[in-house]
């Protein structure tokens, strides 16, 4: 036998068995978000490297060490390891934010080069939403309000909890990054060579650092809420007074800051405790200046991501009762001369007739005995079945396969009707 080839470490199939699963979980994404009236979006999955090293920045993690880059010719093109980057890149290109409010969504694959774990993978999905020309806490409240409503539709929304913070505006956060820096360097003898070098390009990454010693002595530094300028204190304030106001919970925690450098005003995170260490179900947050930096008019933004890999997770944990449809409700079975045409024909009436029920057609012959076999696994709860009598006599026998009802031998146009009233 030929050698075979497995897949790329970290990047999964998604099976039949899953699939349906994933397609529910989608589905209630997509339910939420039309019903707050966001429109779709969808971007290539590849683009130009600049484009992500301008946006995410180049020292943080995902940037330095994540992506995957490749030549194309004399063009150096990344997949994308998130979606703000290219939405921002699109809504500029095309003018859509230009004067104008957007709220857009967009769901599909991302690509960072890490080490794969339970609910960390090399090829990973998200939902995200990204609002331009909105600048009042109203829309950062009306995201995380949105979130929750979806957490609930999942039946996640015991299981996840809103950590919040303000990382103000760019100059307050470079007065922090002063101050902060001042304080850690009387600690460096608790620091990993990579924690030693974050001080110097990226020092407020320290602040959700796993070292537990260099945790401890942070309690002690200076909080970067205390260094908010009015407006991003303000706005945080407000955002806080909506939050109450709907009852929605939040911890405040002055160490989030996130790992993006395009971050300001509001940042969150949804975070569970039922995934291990992979916590993170949802972040998100304010990025005023991205649309600017990326060569567009001034606009404000705020957006987030969500994994909806980690979210699956979360869903199979805690929430058993998912109504997922089989795929198959009615299952075609036909033996003898003449049978495969009728059998053919009243599949294809019922496809036309009742759309949303699965049918599938017997198509690789044998007796009855073994089609029944296979009617019986693929999940479905009738039977047609076609012999050569009932051809004969324009009828169909229905079999009920799991079992309670005697099995009846209808007229062929009655068929439908009959079906429809067992659905
Ligand atoms: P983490 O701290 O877990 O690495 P992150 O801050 O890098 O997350 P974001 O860039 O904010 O993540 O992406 C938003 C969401 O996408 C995360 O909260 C998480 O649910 C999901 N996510 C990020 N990276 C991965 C990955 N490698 N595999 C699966 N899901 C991921
Ligand atoms: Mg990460």
């Amino acid at each position: 036998m030929a050698k075979t080839i497995q897949a790329i470490r970290g990047m999964n199939d998604c099976s039949p068995t899953e699939s349906p699963l994933w397609q529910w979980v989608e589905a209630q994404v997509r339910e939420v978000l039309n019903s707050y009236g966001y429109s779709e979006v969808r971007m290539p999955i590849v683009e130009s490297t600049p484009l992500f090293a301008r946006a995410i920045g180049e020292v943080t993690d995902v940037v330095s060490k994540e992506m995957y880059t490749f030549w194309d010719n004399d063009e150096q093109l990344t997949l994308r390891p998130e979606g703000t980057a290219g939405c921002v890149r699109a809504a500029i290109e095309h003018g859509w934010i230009y004067n104008n409010e957007q709220r857009l969504w967009y769901m599909g694959p991302m690509f960072r080069h890490e080490r794969p774990q339970k609910g960390r993978y090399r090829q990973f999905h998200q939902a995200g939403v990204e609002v331009f020309g909105i600048a009042n806490p109203e829309i950062d409240a009306e995201l995380i309000i949105l979130t929750a409503r979806l957490w609930k539709k999942l039946g996640i929304d015991q299981h996840v909890s809103l950590q919040l913070n303000s990382i103000g505006s760019l100059a307050a956060r470079a007065n922090y990054r002063s101050a902060l820096v001042a304080f850690l360097e009387k600690h460096q003898d608790l620091m990993s060579e990579e924690e030693k070098e974050r001080l110097v390009k990226n020092p407020l990454r320290i602040l959700d650092t796993k070292n537990q010693a260099l945790q401890d002595v942070l309690d002690g530094a200076p909080k970067l809420l205390d260094y908010l300028d009015d407006e991003s204190r303000e706005h945080f304030g407000q955002l806080c007074a909506l939050l109450d106001s709907v009852g929605i919970r939040y911890e405040i925690n002055p160490k989030l800051v996130r790992g993006l450098d395009y971050y300001n005003k509001t940042v969150f995170e949804w975070i569970t405790s039922a995934l291990g260490a992979q916590g993170t179900v949802c972040g998100g947050g304010r990025y005023d200046g991205l649309v600017e930096q990326l060569g567009g008019h001034s606009a404000p933004g705020v957006g987030f991501a969500m994994g909806l890999e980690r979210l699956v997770l979360l869903v199979q944990e805690v929430n058993r009762s998912i109504p997922v449809k089989n795929a198959v409700d009615i299952y075609v079975v036909y033996q003898g001369e003449g049978t495969a045409l009728s059998a053919f024909q009243l599949a294809e009436k019922v496809r036309s007739t009742l759309p949303h029920l699965g049918t599938m057609l017997h198509c690789s012959g044998g007796n009855f005995k073994k089609q029944f076999k296979r009617a019986d696994k693929s999940g479905a709860s009738l039977a047609l079945v076609i012999g050569e009598s009932e051809v004969l006599n324009n009828q169909v026998v229905v079999k009920h396969l799991n079992g309670g009802v005697e099995q009846q031998t209808l007229d062929t146009e009655k068929v439908i009707d009959y079906i429809q009233s067992q659905f």
